[in-house]
Protein backbone atom coordinates (compact mmCIF):
# COMPACT_ATOMS: atom_id res chain seq x y z
CA UNK A 1 0.00 0.00 0.00
CA UNK A 2 1.30 2.97 -0.67
CA UNK A 3 1.37 5.89 1.98
CA UNK A 4 1.63 9.20 1.51
CA UNK A 5 3.82 10.81 4.00
CA UNK A 6 2.12 13.85 5.83
CA UNK A 7 4.31 16.76 5.40
CA UNK A 8 4.91 18.45 8.81
CA UNK A 9 3.81 21.68 8.97
CA UNK A 10 4.89 24.19 12.16
CA UNK A 11 2.87 26.63 11.83
CA UNK A 12 -0.38 24.51 13.47
CA UNK A 13 2.03 23.20 15.83
CA UNK A 14 3.03 27.06 16.89
CA UNK A 15 -0.54 28.12 16.56
CA UNK A 16 -1.64 25.13 19.04
CA UNK A 17 1.42 26.30 21.80
CA UNK A 18 0.30 30.14 21.74
CA UNK A 19 -3.03 28.32 22.38
CA UNK A 20 -2.10 25.90 25.11
CA UNK A 21 -0.19 28.88 26.54
CA UNK A 22 -3.36 31.11 26.27
CA UNK A 23 -5.29 28.77 28.34
CA UNK A 24 -2.23 28.17 31.00
CA UNK A 25 -2.78 32.04 31.51
CA UNK A 26 -6.53 31.84 31.50
CA UNK A 27 -6.32 29.43 34.48
CA UNK A 28 -4.37 31.92 36.57
CA UNK A 29 -1.95 29.87 37.99
CA UNK A 30 0.73 32.64 36.93
CA UNK A 31 -0.44 35.60 38.83
CA UNK A 32 0.61 34.38 42.70
CA UNK A 33 3.44 35.48 44.10
CA UNK A 34 4.36 31.91 45.25
CA UNK A 35 4.55 30.99 41.52
CA UNK A 36 6.30 34.06 40.17
CA UNK A 37 8.92 33.61 43.27
CA UNK A 38 9.63 29.61 41.93
CA UNK A 39 10.16 30.67 38.49
CA UNK A 40 12.83 32.88 39.64
CA UNK A 41 14.45 30.22 41.82
CA UNK A 42 14.10 27.91 39.11
CA UNK A 43 16.66 30.19 37.06
CA UNK A 44 18.74 31.02 39.64
CA UNK A 45 19.37 27.12 40.21
CA UNK A 46 19.46 27.01 36.21
CA UNK A 47 22.92 29.01 36.34
CA UNK A 48 24.17 27.40 39.19
CA UNK A 49 23.45 23.82 38.41
CA UNK A 50 24.36 24.11 34.74
CA UNK A 51 27.19 26.61 34.93
CA UNK A 52 29.64 24.08 33.38
CA UNK A 53 27.73 23.24 30.62
CA UNK A 54 26.29 27.18 30.12
CA UNK A 55 30.36 27.91 29.80
CA UNK A 56 30.95 24.60 27.33
CA UNK A 57 27.72 25.56 25.31
CA UNK A 58 29.30 29.52 25.10
CA UNK A 59 32.99 28.59 24.62
CA UNK A 60 31.58 26.45 21.54
CA UNK A 61 29.63 29.31 19.61
CA UNK A 62 31.94 32.08 20.46
CA UNK A 63 34.94 31.08 21.63
CA UNK A 64 33.96 32.88 25.09
CA UNK A 65 36.41 33.27 27.45
CA UNK A 66 35.19 32.06 30.66
CA UNK A 67 35.55 35.11 32.85
CA UNK A 68 33.61 37.03 29.81
CA UNK A 69 30.88 34.30 29.39
CA UNK A 70 30.59 34.65 33.61
CA UNK A 71 30.49 38.71 33.98
CA UNK A 72 28.63 39.08 30.58
CA UNK A 73 26.10 35.99 31.11
CA UNK A 74 25.79 33.79 33.70
CA UNK A 75 26.42 35.87 36.73
CA UNK A 76 24.32 38.84 34.95
CA UNK A 77 21.55 36.34 34.59
CA UNK A 78 22.16 35.33 38.13
CA UNK A 79 22.63 38.62 39.86
CA UNK A 80 18.77 39.68 37.78
CA UNK A 81 17.00 36.73 39.19
CA UNK A 82 18.35 37.57 42.86
CA UNK A 83 17.65 41.58 42.72
CA UNK A 84 13.79 40.86 41.10
CA UNK A 85 13.24 38.19 43.53
CA UNK A 86 14.24 40.46 46.68
CA UNK A 87 12.58 43.12 45.08
CA UNK A 88 8.96 41.70 43.49
CA UNK A 89 6.83 41.70 46.24
CA UNK A 90 6.97 45.65 46.49
CA UNK A 91 6.95 46.07 42.76
CA UNK A 92 3.41 43.87 42.67
CA UNK A 93 2.11 46.22 45.14
CA UNK A 94 -0.92 48.05 44.20
CA UNK A 95 0.18 52.22 43.76
CA UNK A 96 -1.66 54.68 45.57
CA UNK A 97 -2.06 57.93 43.29
CA UNK A 98 -4.11 61.25 44.83
CA UNK A 99 -7.50 61.31 44.12
CA UNK A 100 -8.03 65.12 42.77
CA UNK A 101 -11.29 67.16 44.46
CA UNK A 102 -13.68 66.61 41.24
CA UNK A 103 -13.58 62.68 41.68
CA UNK A 104 -14.15 62.56 45.43
CA UNK A 105 -14.55 60.70 47.79
CA UNK A 106 -12.65 57.88 46.21
CA UNK A 107 -9.43 55.76 46.25
CA UNK A 108 -7.46 55.49 43.16
CA UNK A 109 -4.79 53.08 42.40
CA UNK A 110 -2.43 51.92 40.12
CA UNK A 111 -2.69 48.05 39.22
CA UNK A 112 -0.20 46.12 38.37
CA UNK A 113 -1.11 43.34 35.99
CA UNK A 114 0.32 40.43 33.55
CA UNK A 115 -0.04 41.02 29.94
CA UNK A 116 -0.45 37.63 29.21
CA UNK A 117 1.04 35.77 26.62
CA UNK A 118 4.73 37.54 25.25
CA UNK A 119 7.33 36.06 22.82
CA UNK A 120 11.11 37.18 23.56
CA UNK A 121 13.27 36.27 20.78
CA UNK A 122 16.97 36.27 21.29
CA UNK A 123 20.47 36.90 19.11
CA UNK A 124 23.15 35.08 19.04
CA UNK A 125 26.16 37.55 20.67
CA UNK A 126 25.24 36.96 24.40
CA UNK A 127 22.97 33.48 23.73
CA UNK A 128 21.97 32.85 27.21
CA UNK A 129 21.98 36.17 28.64
CA UNK A 130 19.63 38.09 26.11
CA UNK A 131 16.87 35.29 26.29
CA UNK A 132 17.26 34.88 29.97
CA UNK A 133 17.47 38.22 31.36
CA UNK A 134 13.66 39.24 29.48
CA UNK A 135 12.37 36.13 30.46
CA UNK A 136 13.57 36.84 33.93
CA UNK A 137 11.11 40.14 33.91
CA UNK A 138 8.35 38.23 31.75
CA UNK A 139 7.68 35.46 34.61
CA UNK A 140 8.22 38.35 37.39
CA UNK A 141 5.41 40.30 35.85
CA UNK A 142 3.55 36.91 35.63
CA UNK A 143 3.50 35.80 31.75
CA UNK A 144 3.61 32.57 30.14
CA UNK A 145 5.91 32.89 27.89
CA UNK A 146 7.56 31.59 24.42
CA UNK A 147 11.32 31.75 23.92
CA UNK A 148 13.14 31.50 20.87
CA UNK A 149 16.93 31.35 21.38
CA UNK A 150 18.82 32.27 18.02
CA UNK A 151 19.90 29.17 15.71
CA UNK A 152 23.31 31.38 14.92
CA UNK A 153 24.57 29.82 18.62
CA UNK A 154 23.27 26.55 18.40
CA UNK A 155 25.10 24.74 21.41
CA UNK A 156 23.48 27.89 23.96
CA UNK A 157 20.41 27.26 21.71
CA UNK A 158 20.34 23.63 22.07
CA UNK A 159 21.06 23.70 26.13
CA UNK A 160 18.68 26.13 26.82
CA UNK A 161 15.86 23.80 25.18
CA UNK A 162 16.97 20.91 26.93
CA UNK A 163 17.30 22.53 30.25
CA UNK A 164 15.09 25.11 31.10
CA UNK A 165 11.78 23.13 30.67
CA UNK A 166 13.68 21.29 33.77
CA UNK A 167 13.72 24.48 35.87
CA UNK A 168 10.66 26.94 35.27
CA UNK A 169 7.21 25.61 34.80
CA UNK A 170 6.55 23.74 31.84
CA UNK A 171 3.49 24.14 31.22
CA UNK A 172 3.92 28.48 31.29
CA UNK A 173 6.96 28.31 29.25
CA UNK A 174 8.43 26.79 25.87
CA UNK A 175 11.09 26.90 24.15
CA UNK A 176 11.16 27.11 20.24
CA UNK A 177 13.77 26.80 18.60
CA UNK A 178 14.88 27.53 15.34
CA UNK A 179 15.73 30.57 12.30
CA UNK A 180 13.74 32.34 9.69
CA UNK A 181 10.68 29.90 8.88
CA UNK A 182 10.00 29.12 13.06
CA UNK A 183 10.13 32.70 13.94
CA UNK A 184 8.06 33.69 10.84
CA UNK A 185 5.47 30.79 11.85
CA UNK A 186 5.39 32.66 15.74
CA UNK A 187 4.94 36.14 14.01
CA UNK A 188 1.81 34.99 12.46
CA UNK A 189 0.25 34.18 15.93
CA UNK A 190 -0.72 37.07 18.17
CA UNK A 191 1.09 37.98 21.46
CA UNK A 192 0.47 40.37 24.06
CA UNK A 193 3.92 41.51 24.03
CA UNK A 194 7.19 41.15 21.54
CA UNK A 195 10.28 41.44 23.29
CA UNK A 196 12.94 41.33 20.17
CA UNK A 197 16.97 41.61 20.38
CA UNK A 198 19.00 42.23 17.18
CA UNK A 199 19.46 44.35 13.97
CA UNK A 200 17.53 46.82 12.85
CA UNK A 201 16.50 44.48 9.58
CA UNK A 202 14.80 42.47 11.50
CA UNK A 203 13.21 44.71 14.05
CA UNK A 204 11.37 45.84 11.29
CA UNK A 205 9.97 42.46 10.31
CA UNK A 206 8.96 42.14 14.36
CA UNK A 207 7.28 45.81 14.46
CA UNK A 208 5.04 45.14 11.13
CA UNK A 209 4.05 41.43 12.09
CA UNK A 210 2.92 42.68 15.78
CA UNK A 211 1.37 45.21 13.66
CA UNK A 212 -1.57 43.03 12.40
CA UNK A 213 -2.61 41.94 15.87
CA UNK A 214 -1.37 45.54 17.39
CA UNK A 215 1.05 43.72 19.82
CA UNK A 216 3.51 46.05 21.85
CA UNK A 217 7.15 45.79 20.88
CA UNK A 218 10.27 46.09 22.74
CA UNK A 219 12.55 46.42 20.11
CA UNK A 220 16.46 46.45 21.45
CA UNK A 221 18.67 47.03 18.61
CA UNK A 222 21.73 48.51 17.86
CA UNK A 223 23.94 50.67 15.98
CA UNK A 224 27.57 52.70 15.90
CA UNK A 225 27.99 53.60 19.84
CA UNK A 226 30.14 56.55 19.50
CA UNK A 227 33.01 56.91 21.89
CA UNK A 228 34.34 60.82 22.37
CA UNK A 229 37.54 61.36 23.78
CA UNK A 230 38.77 65.41 24.95
CA UNK A 231 42.08 67.00 25.58
CA UNK A 232 41.35 66.66 28.92
CA UNK A 233 40.70 63.06 29.38
CA UNK A 234 43.06 60.55 31.51
CA UNK A 235 44.52 58.79 28.83
CA UNK A 236 45.47 56.07 30.38
CA UNK A 237 42.13 55.16 31.81
CA UNK A 238 40.40 55.74 29.03
CA UNK A 239 42.54 53.46 26.51
CA UNK A 240 42.21 50.49 29.55
CA UNK A 241 37.86 51.29 29.11
CA UNK A 242 37.26 51.71 25.52
CA UNK A 243 39.52 48.81 24.47
CA UNK A 244 38.21 46.64 27.20
CA UNK A 245 34.71 47.56 26.05
CA UNK A 246 35.63 47.10 22.51
CA UNK A 247 37.02 43.57 22.54
CA UNK A 248 35.04 41.97 24.79
CA UNK A 249 33.47 39.12 23.34
CA UNK A 250 36.11 40.15 20.26
CA UNK A 251 33.55 43.71 19.41
CA UNK A 252 30.27 41.41 19.31
CA UNK A 253 28.85 43.81 22.19
CA UNK A 254 25.84 45.74 20.84
CA UNK A 255 27.07 48.64 23.30
CA UNK A 256 30.80 48.00 22.23
CA UNK A 257 32.73 51.70 21.54
CA UNK A 258 31.99 51.34 17.26
CA UNK A 259 34.71 54.04 17.03
CA UNK A 260 36.29 56.76 18.68
CA UNK A 261 35.86 60.57 17.79
CA UNK A 262 39.28 62.16 19.70
CA UNK A 263 40.21 65.67 19.93
CA UNK A 264 42.89 66.32 17.16
CA UNK A 265 45.91 67.22 20.11
CA UNK A 266 45.63 64.09 21.68
CA UNK A 267 45.01 61.53 18.94
CA UNK A 268 48.49 60.59 18.88
CA UNK A 269 48.92 59.84 22.25
CA UNK A 270 45.80 57.96 22.25
CA UNK A 271 46.45 55.83 19.24
CA UNK A 272 49.64 55.02 21.03
CA UNK A 273 48.05 54.11 24.28
CA UNK A 274 45.39 51.86 22.47
CA UNK A 275 47.79 49.63 20.53
CA UNK A 276 49.67 49.53 23.83
CA UNK A 277 46.91 48.58 25.93
CA UNK A 278 45.36 45.95 23.14
CA UNK A 279 49.22 44.00 23.53
CA UNK A 280 48.87 44.34 27.69
CA UNK A 281 46.15 42.55 27.70
CA UNK A 282 46.06 40.27 24.81
CA UNK A 283 49.60 39.73 24.51
CA UNK A 284 51.60 40.06 21.20
CA UNK A 285 50.31 37.41 19.27
CA UNK A 286 46.18 37.64 20.74
CA UNK A 287 45.23 34.96 18.76
CA UNK A 288 46.99 32.70 21.28
CA UNK A 289 45.31 34.62 24.25
CA UNK A 290 42.84 32.44 26.00
CA UNK A 291 41.32 35.83 26.62
CA UNK A 292 40.19 36.67 23.50
CA UNK A 293 37.20 35.34 22.00
CA UNK A 294 35.84 34.24 18.28
CA UNK A 295 34.00 35.67 15.12
CA UNK A 296 30.58 33.47 15.73
CA UNK A 297 30.49 32.14 11.98
CA UNK A 298 32.08 32.52 8.62
CA UNK A 299 29.76 34.61 7.64
CA UNK A 300 30.29 37.12 10.02
CA UNK A 301 34.30 37.05 9.64
CA UNK A 302 34.27 37.91 5.62
CA UNK A 303 31.96 40.80 6.31
CA UNK A 304 34.61 41.82 8.87
CA UNK A 305 37.57 41.04 6.66
CA UNK A 306 35.66 43.18 4.14
CA UNK A 307 35.40 45.97 6.28
CA UNK A 308 39.18 46.19 6.65
CA UNK A 309 39.32 47.34 3.18
CA UNK A 310 39.94 50.73 2.21
CA UNK A 311 39.68 51.69 5.55
CA UNK A 312 42.46 54.28 6.37
CA UNK A 313 45.68 53.22 7.90
CA UNK A 314 46.45 50.38 10.44
CA UNK A 315 47.84 51.26 14.04
CA UNK A 316 47.49 47.49 15.16
CA UNK A 317 46.03 44.58 14.24
CA UNK A 318 44.27 43.65 10.94
CA UNK A 319 45.45 40.45 10.59
CA UNK A 320 43.04 37.24 10.33
CA UNK A 321 42.50 33.54 10.07
CA UNK A 322 39.11 32.39 8.62
CA UNK A 323 39.99 28.65 9.54
CA UNK A 324 39.90 29.77 13.28
CA UNK A 325 37.24 33.00 13.03
CA UNK A 326 39.57 35.04 14.43
CA UNK A 327 40.10 38.72 13.38
CA UNK A 328 43.21 40.34 15.27
CA UNK A 329 42.35 43.59 17.68
CA UNK A 330 42.72 46.14 15.44
CA UNK A 331 42.83 49.94 15.58
CA UNK A 332 42.70 52.06 12.54
CA UNK A 333 43.33 55.68 12.17
CA UNK A 334 42.81 58.49 8.95
CA UNK A 335 39.98 56.89 8.87
CA UNK A 336 37.82 58.35 5.40
CA UNK A 337 34.15 59.18 6.89
CA UNK A 338 32.63 57.42 3.81
CA UNK A 339 34.63 54.06 4.47
CA UNK A 340 32.59 51.24 5.10
CA UNK A 341 33.91 50.73 8.58
CA UNK A 342 32.39 53.66 8.95
CA UNK A 343 28.84 52.87 7.40
CA UNK A 344 27.00 50.32 9.81
CA UNK A 345 27.00 49.03 12.80
CA UNK A 346 31.09 46.96 12.91
CA UNK A 347 30.04 44.50 15.60
CA UNK A 348 33.60 42.94 15.57
CA UNK A 349 37.59 43.67 16.69
CA UNK A 350 38.25 46.99 14.28
CA UNK A 351 37.98 50.08 16.17
CA UNK A 352 38.77 53.12 13.58
CA UNK A 353 39.94 56.42 15.53
CA UNK A 354 38.89 59.73 13.70
CA UNK A 355 40.32 63.26 14.67
CA UNK A 356 38.34 65.79 15.75
CA UNK A 357 38.96 69.27 15.52
CA UNK A 358 37.05 69.45 19.20
CA UNK A 359 34.07 68.52 21.29
CA UNK A 360 31.42 70.44 19.50
CA UNK A 361 32.63 68.84 15.84
CA UNK A 362 32.37 65.64 17.79
CA UNK A 363 28.57 66.77 18.59
CA UNK A 364 28.10 67.60 14.91
CA UNK A 365 29.53 64.23 14.08
CA UNK A 366 27.28 62.14 16.54
CA UNK A 367 24.28 64.14 15.60
CA UNK A 368 24.49 64.07 11.95
CA UNK A 369 24.09 60.15 12.34
CA UNK A 370 21.58 58.30 13.41
CA UNK A 371 20.87 58.00 17.31
CA UNK A 372 23.44 55.11 18.88
CA UNK A 373 22.50 52.72 21.52
CA UNK A 374 25.17 53.77 23.76
CA UNK A 375 27.70 57.29 23.79
CA UNK A 376 30.54 57.39 25.84
CA UNK A 377 32.87 60.40 26.64
CA UNK A 378 36.06 60.50 28.45
CA UNK A 379 36.90 64.07 29.94
CA UNK A 380 37.64 65.83 33.09
CA UNK A 381 35.62 68.86 32.10
CA UNK A 382 32.02 68.95 33.86
CA UNK A 383 31.36 71.28 31.02
CA UNK A 384 32.44 68.99 28.18
CA UNK A 385 30.75 65.92 29.81
CA UNK A 386 27.71 68.10 30.39
CA UNK A 387 27.57 69.10 26.46
CA UNK A 388 27.86 65.91 25.30
CA UNK A 389 25.60 64.54 27.32
CA UNK A 390 22.68 67.49 26.60
CA UNK A 391 23.16 67.88 22.95
CA UNK A 392 23.11 64.27 21.94
CA UNK A 393 20.18 61.28 21.93
CA UNK A 394 21.25 57.94 22.59
CA UNK A 395 19.92 55.09 24.65
CA UNK A 396 22.14 55.27 27.15
CA UNK A 397 25.42 56.96 28.24
CA UNK A 398 28.75 56.39 30.59
CA UNK A 399 30.96 59.73 31.31
CA UNK A 400 34.90 57.98 31.60
CA UNK A 401 33.62 54.09 31.24
CA UNK A 402 32.30 52.30 28.49
CA UNK A 403 29.48 49.45 28.71
CA UNK A 404 29.16 49.23 32.44
CA UNK A 405 25.86 51.27 32.29
CA UNK A 406 23.99 48.21 31.57
CA UNK A 407 25.28 46.67 34.95
CA UNK A 408 23.25 48.89 37.00
CA UNK A 409 20.04 47.44 37.62
CA UNK A 410 18.55 51.22 38.22
CA UNK A 411 19.05 52.67 35.01
CA UNK A 412 16.36 51.32 32.19
CA UNK A 413 18.59 49.88 29.35
CA UNK A 414 17.40 50.14 25.55
CA UNK A 415 17.58 52.76 22.54
CA UNK A 416 15.91 55.75 20.93
CA UNK A 417 15.25 56.05 17.62
CA UNK A 418 17.08 53.52 15.33
CA UNK A 419 18.52 52.21 18.02
CA UNK A 420 15.42 50.72 19.37
CA UNK A 421 12.47 51.14 21.94
CA UNK A 422 11.69 50.20 24.85
CA UNK A 423 13.74 49.39 28.09
CA UNK A 424 14.30 46.91 30.48
CA UNK A 425 16.30 45.72 32.86
CA UNK A 426 16.04 45.18 36.80
CA UNK A 427 12.42 46.63 37.69
CA UNK A 428 12.50 48.19 34.19
CA UNK A 429 11.68 44.38 32.62
CA UNK A 430 9.29 43.87 35.08
CA UNK A 431 7.32 46.95 34.04
CA UNK A 432 8.11 46.32 30.69
CA UNK A 433 5.77 42.90 30.84
CA UNK A 434 3.34 44.46 33.26
CA UNK A 435 -0.22 46.81 32.38
CA UNK A 436 -0.53 49.19 34.72
CA UNK A 437 -4.51 49.52 35.46
CA UNK A 438 -5.24 52.79 36.72
CA UNK A 439 -8.49 51.64 39.12
CA UNK A 440 -10.48 54.36 40.69
CA UNK A 441 -12.99 52.67 43.46
CA UNK A 442 -15.75 54.82 44.83
CA UNK A 443 -18.31 54.30 47.52
CA UNK A 444 -22.04 54.92 46.67
CA UNK A 445 -23.08 56.28 50.00
CA UNK A 446 -22.35 59.70 48.33
CA UNK A 447 -23.32 60.51 45.40
CA UNK A 448 -23.09 64.70 45.15
CA UNK A 449 -25.29 65.53 41.81
CA UNK A 450 -22.84 68.34 40.51
CA UNK A 451 -21.63 66.54 37.06
CA UNK A 452 -24.99 65.24 36.73
CA UNK A 453 -27.85 67.08 34.53
CA UNK A 454 -29.38 69.29 34.85
CA UNK A 455 -26.66 71.54 34.72
CA UNK A 456 -27.40 74.94 36.93
CA UNK A 457 -25.59 78.33 37.19
CA UNK A 458 -25.03 77.73 40.64
CA UNK A 459 -23.10 73.56 39.50
CA UNK A 460 -20.95 75.70 36.75
CA UNK A 461 -20.01 78.39 39.22
CA UNK A 462 -18.58 75.76 41.49
CA UNK A 463 -17.11 73.60 38.87
CA UNK A 464 -14.87 77.01 37.60
CA UNK A 465 -13.86 76.66 40.86
CA UNK A 466 -12.81 72.85 41.83
CA UNK A 467 -11.77 72.39 38.01
P1 LIG B 1 20.51 37.03 15.05
O1 LIG B 1 21.01 36.77 13.67
O2 LIG B 1 20.66 35.98 16.08
O3 LIG B 1 18.99 37.47 14.92
C1 LIG B 1 18.22 37.80 16.06
C2 LIG B 1 16.98 36.95 16.11
O4 LIG B 1 16.14 37.26 15.00
C3 LIG B 1 17.28 35.44 16.03
O5 LIG B 1 16.56 34.78 17.03
C4 LIG B 1 16.84 35.08 14.63
O6 LIG B 1 16.38 33.75 14.54
C5 LIG B 1 15.71 36.05 14.34
N1 LIG B 1 15.56 36.31 12.93
C6 LIG B 1 16.54 36.42 12.00
N2 LIG B 1 16.00 36.67 10.79
C7 LIG B 1 14.66 36.74 10.95
C8 LIG B 1 13.56 37.00 10.07
N3 LIG B 1 13.73 37.22 8.78
N4 LIG B 1 12.32 36.99 10.59
C9 LIG B 1 12.14 36.76 11.92
N5 LIG B 1 13.14 36.51 12.79
C10 LIG B 1 14.37 36.50 12.32
O7 LIG B 1 21.21 38.29 15.68
P2 LIG B 1 21.63 39.67 14.98
O8 LIG B 1 20.44 40.40 14.49
O9 LIG B 1 22.78 39.46 14.06
O10 LIG B 1 22.20 40.39 16.29
C11 LIG B 1 23.12 41.40 16.20
C12 LIG B 1 22.44 42.74 16.29
O11 LIG B 1 21.70 42.80 17.49
C13 LIG B 1 23.39 43.89 16.34
O12 LIG B 1 22.88 44.95 15.59
C14 LIG B 1 23.42 44.27 17.82
O13 LIG B 1 23.78 45.60 18.07
C15 LIG B 1 22.01 43.97 18.21
N6 LIG B 1 21.95 43.69 19.62
C16 LIG B 1 21.27 44.55 20.41
C17 LIG B 1 21.22 44.33 21.77
C18 LIG B 1 20.49 45.25 22.68
O14 LIG B 1 20.34 44.91 23.86
N7 LIG B 1 20.01 46.39 22.23
C19 LIG B 1 21.86 43.23 22.31
C20 LIG B 1 22.53 42.37 21.46
C21 LIG B 1 22.57 42.59 20.11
Amino acid sequence: MNVTPIEPNPAPATAELVTDLRARFGSGVTRSLAWRLRQLDGIARFVAERRGEILEALAADLGKPEIEALAGEISYVANEAKHTKKHLKQWMKPERVSTPLLTQPGVSTILREPLGVVLIIAPWNYPFQLLMAPLIGALAAGNCAIVKPSEVAPHTSALIARWLPHYVDASCVKVVEGGVPETTALLEQRFDHIFYTGNGTVGRIVMSAAAQHLTPVTLELGGKSPTIVDRTADLDAAARRIVWGKFFNAGQTCVAPDYVLVDEPVHDALVHRLASTIRQFYGDDPQKSADYARIVNARHHARLVGLLENAGTTVCGGTHDESDLYIAPTVLKDVPEDAAVMRDEIFGPILPVLAMADVDAAIRFVNARPKPLALYVFSSSRDAQERVLTRTSSGGACVNQTVMHLAVPGLPFGGVGESGMGAYHGRHTFETFTHRKGVLKKPTQIDPDLLYPPYTDAKRRILEKIL
